[in-house]
């Protein structure tokens, strides 16, 4: 540490984060985490992950990321559950803002992450968390023995429809297309489910409701604007996610839609600025992938702080 400043700030807590802060913290770089607003990340809206190596029998997304934390937290790694409000990026060491505290640190790692996209339709807004949601994990129960629908093309619409038929008495996936993003697999387990139906060249006109809540959409065919209505009590938007990347202000290089652009391994455009996770990659979107990218990040900014120090 030099005047104060930490050596490296992390921004973020999912696997990425953690993974970061465990090497960074092994590397006995004494790290500093923000775990901003939701703590442990997308993962802590999902029951069962079953693809991350080292858990034969799968593991509850909440209980991995627990377990992230601890590991890190056994080695040294300071967490402050706070939101980075802003960050100045113009000279070393770099300014990091959070609830209106100052902190500076010599080299960061970002790890924000992406969230989801919502539709954005009429009447959206007033059925935010109550009948709309984009977390069937977190919201499924709500709707048992319902009829829900939920929007989408992906591999997490299929996950999503499928987990819902747990509850529900009739899923129905609405898609504006006929072509899929989802893998095949996922398509099929979703088309052969007796309590799936998919619904393609639709997308969401406008939602109805009540007074007691969602009573279901207005549905409109892109390609010649023929409407008609169908009926649910929820409804899960599983239309992909965006970086989390607002908090930089443009001081990082970022693409169209708004993912962190590495120049080289894990440092950004600025020197001593590395990102890992969900924030620059849209290719993998996995806990595994974004983990590793953790690692490589942390061992990046040692090494590049040991090059300054010598
Ligand atoms: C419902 C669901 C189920 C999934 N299931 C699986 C699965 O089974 N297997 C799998 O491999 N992947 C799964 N994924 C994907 C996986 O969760 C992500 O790929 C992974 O979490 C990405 O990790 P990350 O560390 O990049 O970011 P995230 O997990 O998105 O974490 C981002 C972190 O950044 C923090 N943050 C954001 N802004 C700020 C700020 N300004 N200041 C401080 N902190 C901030 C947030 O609080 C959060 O902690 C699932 C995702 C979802 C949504």
């Amino acid at each position: 540490m030099r005047d104060g400043a930490r050596n490296v700030i992390i921004v973020g807590s999912g696997p990425a984060g953690y993974t970061a802060g465990l090497y960074a913290a092994r590397a006995l770089l004494e790290p500093l985490m923000f775990a901003g607003y939701m703590s442990g990340g997308q993962l802590m809206l999902t029951s069962d992950v079953e693809n991350f190596p080292g858990y034969p029998k799968g593991i509850g997304g909440p209980e991995m990321m627990v377990d992230m934390r601890e590991q890190a937290e056994r080695f040294g790694l300071e967490v402050h559950d706070k939101n980075v409000e802003r960050l100045d990026l113009s000279e070393r060491p770099f300014k990091v803002w959070v609830e209106g505290e100052e902190f500076r640190s010599e080299s960061l790692i970002i790890c924000t992450g992406a969230e989801a996209i919502w539709l954005g339709a009429k009447g959206e807004e007033d059925q935010k968390g109550r009948g709309i949601s984009t977390c069937a994990t977190c919201d499924g129960a709500f709707f048992r023995d319902e009829e829900i629908i939920v929007i989408g093309g992906g591999d997490s619409a299929m996950e999503e429809a499928t987990f819902l038929t747990r509850f529900a008495s009739k899923v129905t996936i609405i898609h504006r297309r006929d072509v899929f993003k989802a893998s095949k697999v996922m398509i099929e387990r979703a088309e052969s489910h007796p309590k799936i139906e998919i619904k393609t060249f639709k997308q969401i006109k406008e939602w109805l409701s009540d007074e007691n809540g969602l009573t279901g959409a207005i549905l409109e065919d892109p390609r010649d604007g023929s409407e008609e209505s169908i009926r649910c009590a929820g409804a899960f938007i599983a239309i992909g996610h965006k970086p989390i990347t607002g908090f930089l202000e443009g001081q990082l290089e970022t693409d169209e839609e708004g993912y962190l652009v590495h120049i080289e391994n894990t440092m950004t455009a600025i020197s001593g600025v590395f990102a890992a996770g969900d924030v620059v990659d849209k290719r993998y979107r996995q806990a595994i992938t974004a983990a590793g990218m953790g690692c490589q990040a942390a061992i990046d900014a040692e090494r590049w702080l040991e090059e300054q120090h010598q």
